[in-house]
């Protein structure tokens, strides 16, 4: 199975050089050139499988040049204790009718660690594959959950050191902490004054600064990103569907070859276009339906084909999905339209900061995604029904969903069964989800976790609570000037 990328067919890579290199030179995103595709009796045989099992099988199809074993270890030691106390990736079915597919069991209780546990060894592996002697070292911007989940996924890694820049002040108190209190042999965190474009405008320059670069290789290092656009975050997620469609029909949910919905709270793409994946390679999935908050970039894209970044952001209660360019929607482009589409719409982002594809393409698009967008409001309504209603608790994030979902069913009467996408922890939001129940959130972000345990009678996840006693290891605040001789100075020791 050879890769290519979305801007250059030419380019032909194999699985562990598209995940060594994680761009393509000219800006595209690898894809393999064809996807693999999955028998039904395949997929039955699946579900006598743990979730280990389930995901090495589904990586093994995609990832031609490592071996089973390879990957089943890699599983076992991503997706079990102690990083996944519990089972990985349960799904929970409302008395209403939807399943939740909860996939914030891991370090940092948002389901980012998915992609992020099992990276640093496609990636290092990948190094290794292709000849690479260098210790890596990550670098990485974040507004707050990709930095924490890339510091557990890579510390202590051999061969890799991971350093994280986060805007000073800009994330929440509980965010700050759970990078700051990170542990590892190889970990640093700092805080860059100023916003987060400029941390990451100042990563962008370490980046494409080639004098540091060779500087940097002379000493043994070579730069890579956990950014997550490289194949090796998105691949990871396809398994999660298959494993819940498995899951449903053990539990009689489903019969077997019937179609599943499936509603995805959606930012930069990367999930979602996991569950298109995992449709295209055979899984009964029907639609995708696409939510969206109120920065409603998708919403309006699938609707009227036209996407346009020219708005206003907004700063939500759903921050992990206030982004106004997704990124991974390139990979569906390509795969609708394949290179002169994405070339097209591409130049069109960069030169007007919006596109707009044909009537058919969109027709096209519709067949399988739907979608919908919901508000702060809409959203905090959605927290307290769902709780009323069904007893669950469930975060912003999935409320966005669950909100979408009805807005779905209501508007077109489809009522096959639903698989709802639940990416983080609600006590990773305990301010918002207290409020949305009627409470008078605690400032401090620890009283929160207990106020919100007391009222719904769940203890608070671990890797939460013992944030509380973890001493503060980071505590350097620099500005976006300094920041190379931050990573310098870090990398001397
Ligand atoms: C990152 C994130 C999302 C958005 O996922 P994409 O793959 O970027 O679409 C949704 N919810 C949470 C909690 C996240 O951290």
């Amino acid at each position: 199975m050879e890769y290519i990328s979305t801007r250059d067919e030419n380019r032909r890579l194999c699985a562990a050089q598209a995940i060594a290199a994680g761009l393509s030179p000219e800006g595209g995103l690898f894809l393999p050139e064809e996807l693999p595709s999955f028998s039904p009796e395949e997929i039955q045989e699946m579900m006598d499988m743990d979730y280990q099992e389930r995901a090495a099988l589904v990586l093994s199809r995609f990832l031609p040049d490592f071996s089973r074993e390879e990957l089943a270890e890699y599983a076992g030691k991503a997706y079990a204790s102690p990083k996944f106390p519990h089972s990985p990736a349960p799904v929970t079915s409302l008395k209403s009718g939807p399943h939740i597919l909860e996939l914030f069991h891991g370090p940092t209780c948002a389901f980012k660690d998915f992609a992020l546990q099992m990276l640093p060894f496609l990636l290092t592996a990948s190094l290794k594959k292709t000849g690479v002697q260098e210790t890596v070292v990550i670098l990485t911007a974040t507004s707050g959950d990709t930095g924490k989940a890339a510091l557990e996924g890579f510390a202590d890694v051999e061969g890799t050191k991971i350093g994280v820049f986060y805007p000073d002040g800009g994330t929440s108190e509980m965010q700050r902490l759970q990078m700051v209190t990170q542990s590892g042999e190889n970990v640093a965190v700092f805080a860059a004054a100023g916003n987060f474009d400029d941390a990451q405008n100042g990563v962008k320059k370490i980046f494409t600064d080639g004098t540091f670069a060779e500087e940097l290789k002379q000493q043994g290092f070579l730069l890579s990103s956990a950014n997550s656009i490289n194949w090796g975050r998105l691949v990871p997620q396809v398994a999660y569907y298959f494993s819940a469609y498995c899951d449903l029909c053990k539990q009689d949910h489903l019969t077997f070859g019937e179609k599943l919905n499936v509603t995805v709270p959606t930012g930069n793409f990367g999930n979602i276009l996991a569950a298109y994946l995992a449709k295209q390679c055979g899984l009964p999935l029907g639609k995708l339906i696409c939510a969206s908050n109120r920065n409603r970039v998708l919403t309006d894209f699938l609707s009227t084909g036209v996407y346009d970044r020219n708005r206003e952001f907004y700063m939500t209660t759903s921050p992990s999905m206030d982004i106004l360019i997704s990124s991974n929607l390139e990979r569906l482009l390509y795969l609708s339209g394949g290179q002169p589409l994405v070339q097209q719409c591409m130049e069109a982002l960069q030169q007007q900061g919006k596109y707009e594809v044909e009537p058919e393409i969109l027709a096209q698009l519709q067949e399988t995604f739907a979608c919908g967008c919901a508000d702060d409001y809409e959203t905090a309504q959605e927290i307290r029904w769902t709780y009323e209603r069904d007893g669950y608790l469930c975060d912003p994030h999935t409320a966005v969903a669950l909100h979408v979902y009805e807005q779905y069913t209501q508007q077109t009467g489809d009522s096959a069964p639903v698989l709802i996408a639940s990416t983080a922890s609600p006590f990773k939001f305990a301010g918002t989800v207290l409020e949305a129940l009627g409470h008078e959130a605690s400032p401090d972000p620890f009283q929160a976790l207990e106020q919100l345990s007391h009222i719904a009678g769940q203890p608070v996840p671990e890797a939460l609570v013992s944030l509380a006693d973890r001493p503060v290891r980071f505590n350097q605040v620099i500005t976006p000037a300094n920041m190379k001789a931050a990573v310098t100075e870090w990398l001397s020791k």
